[in-house]
């Protein structure tokens, strides 16, 4: 069966330009969704045409092969934001397309508590459930009541309660057993009015603490935030010259308790943990302990500002891997890898990375 042509379909679209590490080569067939109607148009004409879809949002979370992409590129760009009272909660509806730090903007100056902590972060709405998107101890999955999505395997729409979504850390079923499968169209945060603001991150409470805040406000949390985050460059910045990141390029590992203290005991014994200093460790779900992963990467040797080729490690965050001008994705990934390999061959730990990877092996 012969399905339209989409109107407004682009080709041979770069898509360096359109993910903030600037790599990646060109995408076969580029369209802009404005709505959930066009994208679903746009799916079946790529399915009858039998090629491959790729949804973008931002771009911030991507490593795109140099050779690019050889189907759809799906650009999912549905705007709108719509707020209801319900029992005492704010639910706050937002397009995919929305881009999210103005969303958390909004939700701040309203005095609307759950999603202060997750400020500075790139990047638009539809992607937020995608890897629960978190930080400073506060994540989606707390505040998502609901995710509206095109289930490419049918062609209909559905919604997803918050139990459907199957979250876990900086995961869900989106980025896992169903990747590929959904586009999702719209998300529904329900925040708390007059709430507390969340603050549980030693990081936060130290500027905080320097700004001589005891009693800090959402719009406080939200500065402090971004403050923390612009010295990490955590924040896009035009005049930054860490600014071509995915951000954090590893997750931070989760390991049994025991292989922690294992860790801890053998760097002491060698002599790199001097007497009262402690290796980063923080309780996990399931009594597991979750280790920093900058904090091991840092140990293999490798630090800020360390260079292969024009990929580097950021100057300013241990885990943030940089196109510091011209990169290949090829250098991106070797760099990667490196670190990947230094960390398994010191601690027999398996670095998990974050963005997800687009033509290219991790
Ligand atoms: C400087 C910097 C700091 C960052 N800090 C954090 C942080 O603190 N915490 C954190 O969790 N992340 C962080 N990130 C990663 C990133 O910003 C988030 O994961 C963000 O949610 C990605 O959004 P995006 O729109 O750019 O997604 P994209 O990069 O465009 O896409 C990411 C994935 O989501 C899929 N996707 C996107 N939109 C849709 C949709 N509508 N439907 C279905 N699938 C979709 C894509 O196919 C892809 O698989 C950071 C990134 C940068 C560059």
């Amino acid at each position: 069966m012969s399905v339209t042509r989409p109107a407004g379909l682009a080709e041979s679209v770069s898509l360096s330009g359109l993910s903030t590490l600037g790599v990646g080569g060109p995408a076969r067939y580029y369209l802009r969704a404005g709505s959930a109607a066009s994208a679903a148009a746009a799916a079946a004409w790529a399915r009858a045409e039998g090629l491959p879809l790729l949804v973008l949002g931002g771009g911030s979370n991507l490593v795109v092969a140099d050779e690019g992409f050889p189907g759809l590129v799906l650009h999912v760009l549905v705007r709108g934001v719509d707020v209801a009272g319900a029992n005492g909660g704010v639910e706050l509806t937002a397009g995919a397309g929305e881009p999210w730090d103005p969303l958390v903007a909004r939700a701040v100056s309203e005095g609307w508590a759950g999603v202060e902590c997750l400020s500075g972060i790139p990047g638009l709405v539809g992607a937020t459930p995608m890897q629960n998107v978190g930080a400073y101890g506060q994540d989606v999955s707390e505040t998502i009541t609901r995710v509206r999505v095109l289930d490419l395997r049918t062609g209909e729409r559905e919604e997803l309660g918050r139990e459907g979504c199957r979250f876990g850390y900086r995961d869900s079923r989106f980025k896992r057993e169903d990747r590929g499968r959904y586009v999702i169209l719209d998300v529904t945060y329900r925040l708390r009015p007059g709430g507390a603001p969340s603050v549980k991150y030693a990081d936060l409470e130290r500027q905080l603490a320097a700004q001589g805040i005891r009693t800090p406000t959402l719009a406080d949390v939200r500065r402090a935030v971004i403050d923390v985050r612009r010295r990490k460059s955590m924040v896009i910045d035009p005049d930054d010259p860490n600014r071509r990141s995915v951000g954090s390029f590893f997750m931070n590992p989760v390991v049994p308790a025991g292989r922690a203290q294992q860790i801890e005991d053998a760097l002491r014994a060698e002599g790199t943990l001097p007497a009262g200093e402690r290796m980063p460790a923080f309780p996990a779900a399931n009594g597991g302990t979750k280790l920093s992963a900058a904090w091991l990467i840092e140990r293999t040797g490798l630090h800020r500002g360390y260079r292969r080729g024009n990929a580097g490690i950021s100057t300013n965050h241990t885990l943030a891997i940089v196109n510091c001008g011209g990169a290949t994705a090829q250098e991106v990934v070797a760099l990667a890898r490196e670190v990947r390999d230094r960390v398994r061959d010191r601690f027999g730990i398996a670095l998990v990375p974050e963005p997800v990877f687009v033509g290219l092996e991790f």
